[in-house]
C-alpha cells in the first residue's frame, strides 16, 4: 500500500462515469514512462519483503482472543518512534517502515531500505524482520500482540471477535452478516473499495470454502450461525437465496480476504527486459511456493478442507458483473471475464525466445482500443496484451480533488489500474521522476509464524531469482497447468498429497545440462557454449547477488522440435525441488549450484544452508506447514468436538501457543 491520499471519494454511480478517464489517462501517464524509461538500463538489485500482522488483543479472563481494532493510534505511535529512531545517531539499523492495511486489526511493515545484493544483507533479513515485529510488539498494550498469521480463526463468528465490540448490522459498506464496518480501516479508500465492489457487482462478494468434514460435523451441514432472516439490507436474504451453500464455511465481504495477511517481494531488475524474463520465471513457481507456505485452515471459527488464502481473497475482491462472470450474456458489459480481479497471472509477458505462444493457453481477453493505442506507440505485442488485459478492469476509487493529473509527472491513474489488479506477480514499472528502476513483485506466499520461516522463504525466492537468471532456466510450461497448480495448491496437505505439473528439463540447452544431476553437481556455472561464465575477473566468484544477466541467443529448431505438452509432467513436491531423473536437479540444488559460485565465507554459507534447509523440510513433509500444525492442534484439543468447530477456548489456546513461539 502506497501513501494514502486524504479526499473525496466517488460512490460508484458517480465513479464509473470516470472509468474511461482514469484509463485513458492511465495509459499516458504508462506510455510517459515508458518513453523515458523503456531503454534504462543497468539498475542493481535492490529487494524487499512486506510482512502484514494481525494485532490480537488477549483476554485472560475470558479466555478470548479477539482483534485489536486501534490501527489509527498504533500506526500513529508506530510513526513517531520511527522519527525519534531516525534522530538516533547510536541506532545504525535502517529505520523501517510501518503501512497501513485493509483491517482496521492489520500493521504492514518493510525494510526501512530495500536490500542489495550484498551476502551480509541475505544474513541481516531475519534480524530486521525481528526488530520490526520488536518495534510493533512494544509499542502494543500490553494484552496485544502482532501475529503473522495468515487468517484470523474466528473472524466473523456470531458473538465478540474485536476488541472493542461491535455489531455487524452496522456494515453499511459490505452489508455483510458477519463482519461490522469497523473491521475495516477508516481511511475513505477502504469503505470506498469495499461498498463499490458490491455495487459494481451488484450484490455482496460470496466466497464458499469447502469445511473439513469431521468424525461428528453434522451432514448435510447447514450453518446454524448465519443469521438467514436477518432483514437489514437488501442483499440479506442472499445467503439463503442459494448465496451460501451446504457443507460450506460461506462468507459474504472483502475483510475475509483483504483481511488476510501474506508475505511478498519485490525485486528491481537490470532493465525492463529482466524484469520479463524475471516475471516468467516466478509465474510457475507462485503455486509451489503458495503449498509450501500454507497456514490458513481456519475460517469463521470453522475448520476449512483447504489449507490457503488464496480462493478467499480472490472472492472477495470479485467485482465481476453477472455478465462478465458468464452467467448472462454481454449486454451492460463489455467482456466475459474468466477470473477475479485477485488471480494466478493470465499471460506471460518476456520477449525472449522461451516464452513460445504455446504458453499463453488460456483466455486473458484485454481492451481492443488501448491495445491499439500501445501498438501504435510502439510497445510490443506482449507487454500491449499484458497492458490492455489489466485495463480491462474498472477504477473502483476515485477521489474527486485527484481527476485531473498532469500525466507527466503523475502515475497515479495507472495505479489505480494496477494496483487493484492483485494477481501473483506483478511487474511494476518505475514510479515517475524516481531513481526506482522496473521491479517484479511475487505475491502468492502466506505470511509464516516465525520471523525465521519468513526470512528462509524470502531467502531462497532471492536466491531462486539468482539462479533462474545465472542459469537461464527455461521454467515455462502452458499457463493453464500453472493455473491447474494454483488449484491444487490450496488443498489440504498440498505438499505431500498433490502432484503438480513442472518442467522436465529446464537448462536451454543440452550443452548446459550437467551431464549427471545426481551425481555431479557442477561446481562452476555452465554457459550457454559449455565453458564456465567470467563474471568477476576469471574463474573469479561473485563477491554479491547481481543483475544484468547475458541472454543467449535462440538455440537451432530441434530444441523446439516437440510439442510444448511433452515438456512437462506431474511431478511430486519433493520431485520438483530435490530433483528428477538425469536432467533436472530440482529448484533447491539449482539454488545451491549458484550459491557456489558466490564468494560466500564458511558462516555466511551455514546460515544460509539453514534457510535452506527449512525449505527442504517442508517439502518433504518432515516439517509441517503451518495449515497442517494449526488443523492437528485444533483436533486433537481436549476441548474438540469432531465437528468441524474452532471454539473460543481452543482458539485463545491456538494463540497462546502460536504467541510462545
Ligand atoms: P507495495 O505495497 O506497493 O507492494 P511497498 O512499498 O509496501 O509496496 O513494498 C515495496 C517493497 O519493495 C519493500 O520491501 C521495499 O523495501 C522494496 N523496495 C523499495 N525500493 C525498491 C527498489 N528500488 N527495488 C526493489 N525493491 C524495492
Ligand atoms: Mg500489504
Ligand atoms: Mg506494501
Ligand atoms: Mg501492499
Ligand atoms: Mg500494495
Ligand atoms: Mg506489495
Amino acid at each position: 500500500m502506497g501513501l494514502l491520499f486524504l479526499g473525496t471519494p466517488l460512490q460508484w454511480d458517480e465513479a464509473k462515469q470516470y472509468a474511461d478517464h482514469v484509463r485513458t489517462h492511465g495509459i499516458t501517464q504508462f506510455l510517459n514512462i515508458w518513453d523515458r524509461l523503456k531503454d534504462r538500463y543497468g539498475d542493481e538489485l535492490l529487494w524487499g519483503d512486506e510482512i502484514e500482522y494481525m494485532v490480537a488483543a488477549f483476554d485472560d479472563q475470558e479466555k478470548n482472543v479477539k482483534l485489536s481494532l486501534r490501527q489509527t493510534e498504533i500506526l500513529a505511535k508506530l510513526q513517531s518512534i520511527v522519527n525519534d529512531i531516525a534522530s538516533d545517531r547510536s541506532e545504525t539499523r535502517s529505520v523501517p517502515t510501518f503501512h497501513p492495511e485493509y483491517g482496521r486489526f492489520m500493521l504492514e511493515s518493510t525494510p526501512g531500505s530495500p536490500y542489495t545484493g550484498e551476502i551480509r544483507d541475505l544474513l541481516a533479513v531475519e534480524s530486521n524482520m525481528r526488530y520490526r515485529r520488536h518495534l510493533a510488539r512494544k509499542h502494543l498494550k500490553t494484552t496485544e500482540v502482532p501475529f503473522t498469521m495468515t487468517s484470523f480463526p474466528r473472524l466473523g463468528i456470531p458473538g465478540v471477535f474485536t476488541e472493542p465490540y461491535f455489531d455487524p448490522a452496522d456494515a453499511v459498506s459490505s452489508h455483510s452478516l458477519f463482519l461490522p464496518e469497523e473491521i475495516t480501516n477508516p481511511h475513505a479508500r477502504f469503505p470506498t473499495l469495499t461498498a463499490n465492489i458490491r455495487r459494481r457487482r451488484g450484490s455482496k462478494v460470496a466466497i464458499n470454502l469447502p469445511l473439513f468434514i469431521d468424525d461428528r460435523t453434522p451432514r448435510p451441514f447447514v450453518d446454524r450461525t448465519i443469521p438467514w432472516q436477518r432483514n437489514i439490507y437488501p442483499e440479506d436474504p442472499e445467503a439463503k437465496n442459494g448465496a451460501a451453500l451446504l457443507d460450506h464455511i460461506y462468507m459474504d465481504a472483502m475483510g475475509f480476504g483483504m483481511g488476510c495477511s501474506c508475505l511478498q517481494l519485490t525485486f528491481q531488475a537490470c532493465n525492463i527486459t529482466e524484469a520479463r524474463r524475471l516475471y516468467d520465471a516466478l509465474v510457475p513457481v507462485a503455486p509451489l511456493l503458495l503449498a509450501l507456505s500454507a497456514a490458513s485452515p481456519l475460517w469463521r471459527g470453522y475448520i476449512a478442507d483447504v489449507d490457503c488464502r488464496w480462493d478467499v481473497v480472490s472472492g472477495s475482491v470479485d467485482d465481476r458483473t453477472e455478465e462478465e462472470r458468464g452467467l448472462k450474456p454481454l449486454k451492460e458489459s463489455r467482456f466475459k471475464i474468466p477470473k477475479s480481479r485477485y488471480a494466478s497471472v493470465s499471460l506471460y509477458i518476456s520477449e525472449y525466445w522461451m516464452n513460445q505462444p504455446a504458453y499463453n493457453d488460456i483466455d486473458a481477453p484485454h481492451d481492443p482500443a488501448i491495445f491499439e493505442r500501445l501498438r501504435n506507440h510502439g510497445v510490443d505485442e506482449l507487454l500491449s496484451r499484458h497492458i490492455a488485459h489489466l485495463f480491462i478492469r474498472d477504477p473502483l476509487v476515485i477521489f474527486s480533488e485527484t481527476i485531473h493529473q498532469d500525466d507527466t509527472t503523475s502515475n497515479d491513474h495507472f495505479e489505480n489500474i494496477q494496483s487493484t489488479n492483485w494477481q501473483t506477480l506483478r511487474f511494476k514499472p518505475p514510479p515517475p521522476n524516481s531513481p526506482i528502476g522496473w521491479r517484479v513483485e511475487f505475491r502468492p506466499m502466506e505470511v509464516q509464524i516465525t520471523d525465521f520461516e519468513n526470512a528462509a522463504f524470502a531467502v531462497f525466492i532471492v536466491l531462486l531469482s539468482r539462479a533462474m537468471l545465472h542459469f537461464n532456466l527455461n521454467l515455462y510450461i502452458p499457463i493453464s497447468k500453472v493455473d491447474e497448480n494454483m488449484a491444487r495448491a490450496q488443498r489440504r496437505d498440498a505438499v505431500r498429497s498433490e502432484k503438480f505439473f513442472f518442467r522436465k528439463d529446464v537448462f536451454p540447452s543440452a550443452s548446459s545440462r550437467p551431464s549427471s544431476v545426481a551425481s555431479s553437481i557442477p561446481s562452476s556455472p555452465i554457459s550457454e557454449h559449455g565453458g564456465p561464465i567470467h563474471v568477476n575477473g576469471i574463474n573469479g566468484k561473485e563477491k554479491k547477488l547481481r543483475n544484468c544477466f547475458p541472454l543467449p541467443p535462440r538455440p537451432d529448431d530441434a530444441y523446439f522440435a516437440g510439442s510444448v505438452h511433452e515438456e512437462y509432467e506431474e511431478m511430486t513436491m519433493v520431485e520438483i525441488m530435490n530433483g528428477k531423473g538425469t536432467t533436472f536437479p530440482g529448484l533447491l540444488n539449482l539454488v545451491y549450484m549458484y550459491l557456489d559460485t558466490l564468494d560466500v565465507d564458511d558462516e555466511s554459507r551455514r546460515r544460509i544452508e539453514e534457510y535452506l534447509d527449512l525449505i527442504r523440510r517442508r517439502t518433504n513433509g518432515s516439517l509441517r506447514t503451518a495449515a497442517s500444525w494449526i488443523r492437528e492442534f485444533v483436533r486433537t484439543h481436549p476441548a474438540y468436538k469432531f465437528d468441524s468447530v474452532v471454539s473460543q477456548e481452543i482458539n485463545y489456546d491456538l494463540m497462546v501457543a502460536i504467541d510462545e513461539m
